[in-house]
């Protein structure tokens, strides 16, 4: 089989200095938004998909700059090229896993077992049953209210769980931006994995409704203004308002 010359990663600018990742040929599910910020005195990469090709050589960064990558959560589709890089930021309700990379707790068995996990093959040869994530301990672990600092820009951690325990969102408050991971997006919300608590995700949500921002970057799916945002936020909390009566 010839070498695969195909673009693995799509990249597109999406205005304020900030570039979006997505990766056409992974199956819809696993299929994440990443997103790579210009600071003044470091770069930010928000989460790094599945890692089935090396991303790090791919990013246009000088080599004496720092280069910061934070995880909003410790799902596959976030976090398989995470090892790639020096400075690693995570959760602490998640530092553990970030470590381990098991597959329970990043869920890359259901990856595995996907039919159609990939439309085209990242490399000659390649196919799912050797897909393995490579352990990325956190070198700094951030919670609620922690400010990640690029010199120009400043980012504030939101400890926003439900989905799972160690899930963040990313705000920058200037530009009013947020990075919401898969706490919020544009599609069907999960809440019913082992790491999830829909009580929780609740709280979250309602934390969600009162946030003034101009723009949503999600985990997945197109980007939200303010009002779509709510709007799904609001939908979640009417579909679980029963659950929420009953406890
Ligand atoms: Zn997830
Ligand atoms: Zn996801």
């Amino acid at each position: 089989m010839p070498a695969i010359q195909l673009p693995w990663y799509e990249q597109r600018d999406v205005g304020d200095g900030i570039k979006q990742f997505s990766q056409p040929y992974i199956h819809r599910y696993f299929a994440a938004n990443f997103f790579h910020l210009r600071g003044r005195d470091a770069d930010l990469i928000i989460d790094f998909g599945m890692g089935l090709q090396p991303l790090r050589p791919l990013l246009d960064v000088p080599p004496d700059k720092p280069l910061i990558a934070v995880a909003t959560h410790i799902h596959a589709d976030h976090i398989g090229a995470f090892h790639e890089f020096e400075t690693r930021l995570g959760h602490p309700l998640e530092a553990d896993a970030f470590a381990r990379m098991s597959d329970e707790e990043t869920l890359a068995q259901v990856f595995r077992e996907l039919p159609n996990a990939v439309t085209q093959p990242p490399c000659p040869g390649w196919t799912p049953e050797h897909y393995r994530i490579t352990p990325a301990p956190l070198t700094r672990q951030v919670g609620e209210g922690d400010v990640i600092d690029l010199g120009d820009r400043q980012l504030q951690v939101m400890h926003l769980p439900g989905h799972s325990h160690g899930s963040i969102a990313l705000l920058e408050q200037a530009r009013g931006i947020l990075f919401s991971g898969d706490v919020i997006y544009r599609g069907g919300l999960v809440d019913d994995l082992a790491c999830s608590d829909k009580g929780i995700y609740r709280r979250s949500m309602e934390r969600l409704l009162t946030l003034e921002i101009r723009i949503a970057h999600g985990g997945h799916g197109p980007s939200m203004d303010q009002a779509q945002m709510r709007e799904i936020a609001r939908g979640y909390l009417q579909g679980t308002a029963a659950m929420a009566t009953a406890q």
